[in-house]
């Protein structure tokens, strides 16, 4: 199968044809239709992750995964309802299964984890092994290319966004805000609007063409941070909204000094659901978050059942996406963009037929030929 491997960290990709792998006879071979690029795609080949494991080469990148069921494992049971040629998305995070985060269906933050794409395995190739309980059965009318960036940057906001709402953060007299709309700000704001019970959803970014995309999905209000001191912040929002503070914040992003703004517009009560990690520590005064007894989520990917939830959202046709899709042969072209943060929306490597592709590809594949 043809298969985009880490050789070395980093150097770019190296193109091989290399065996489809064998199954267990727990697990399903997946023949990959779409794969989503994610930022962490570029941590793994420039070495980021091997301050915190050995990942020794030949690595697969590539974890948010959608394709076909090629084959099934020998001691699968029918139950599981799984045939060969059906569509299906790779939930993350494969646990041991015995602990007692997996024991309540939080495989992904188990200690003894394996993520698809961060090995052996990953999504930049043709086919999977996958654990047959972690693909999810999607329904055939939903596009690959979509489906993809759904198992990560689709999926980590959402869980995110539950443990404020499970944790009683969300009301129609709330106003929560979503802080950095980039791969995952975008899916965000959707959220907050579909699990907010009615709350103002207030964007916050400091580039005008990530904001206009926060309000085509549905942001009730924008906030264009750059240069603004938390004050000014506050007053905009209380012009905006009526109050001057945020009952919730969903952070896409994670930078230090976007936490300290969040942190300073927090209400008395308030929940921060933080997703994101570009900064490493913050600086922050304890006294308001003892008085207003606040409450910060850290909040990882998601699990199966999360992942089943956003599955049913998108089969009703509710979530949006910004997708730019490509070819096999562009990886490495587009994990340079990445690197640089060139893209807008999600890359998507897709395995299909150019028949596939989106309009204004198949024009474009059409004037090349
Ligand atoms: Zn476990």
């Amino acid at each position: 199968m043809k298969a985009a491997r880490i050789r070395e960290y980093k150097k770019p990709l190296v193109f091989e044809d290399i065996p489809i792998p064998d199954i267990q006879a727990d697990e399903v071979l997946v023949k990959v239709q779409a794969c989503g690029m994610c930022r962490s795609d570029v941590l793994l080949v420039d070495g980021f992750f091997q301050n915190y494991a050995n990942i020794a080469p030949p690595v697969i990148p590539g974890h948010e995964i959608t394709g076909t069921i090629h084959k099934i494992g020998s001691v699968i049971p029918k139950a599981a309802g799984l045939s060969e040629g059906d569509h299906v998305v790779v939930a993350p995070g494969w646990g041991d299964g015995v602990c007692r985060h997996c024991q309540v269906g939080n495989t992904h933050i188990c200690p003894n984890v394996r993520w698809p794409g961060f090995g052996t395995y990953g999504g930049f190739a043709e086919y999977i092994p996958v654990p047959a309980r972690y693909v999810i059965k999607v329904a055939n009318h939903l596009k690959f290319e979509e489906l993809a960036p759904l198992t990560d940057a689709g999926l980590t906001p959402y869980r995110g966004i539950k443990k404020i709402r499970d944790a009683g953060g969300l009301g129609p007299d709330r106003v929560v805000g979503v802080f950095g709309i980039g791969g995952l700000g975008t899916y965000a704001v959707q959220y907050a609007q579909l699990l907010g019970a009615g709350a103002t959803v207030v964007a916050f970014a400091r580039n005008p063409d990530k904001l206009a995309i926060a309000k085509q999905y549905g942001a009730d209000h924008l906030v264009d941070i750059k240069g603004k001191s938390a004050s000014d912040v506050g007053k905009e929002l209380k012009k905006a909204t009526g109050q001057n503070k945020l009952d919730a914040i969903i952070d896409c992003a994670g930078a230090p000094e976007m936490m300290q703004l969040g942190f300073a517009l927090l209400a008395i009560s308030g929940h921060y659901a933080d997703v994101g990690f570009v900064g490493d520590r913050i600086d922050v005064p304890l006294f308001p978050r003892v008085s207003g007894e606040q409450t910060f989520h850290g909040s990882f990917w998601g699990n199966n059942a999360d992942l089943s939830e956003v599955m049913a959202l998108a089969a009703k046709g509710k979530i949006k996406h910004t997708i730019k899709t490509i070819g096999f042969d562009q990886i490495n072209e587009y994990l340079d963009m990445l690197r640089a943060g060139d893209i807008v929306g999600r890359a998507v490597v897709s395995f299909g037929s150019s028949a596939d592709r989106p309009t204004a590809q198949r024009a474009e594949l059409a004037a090349k030929s």
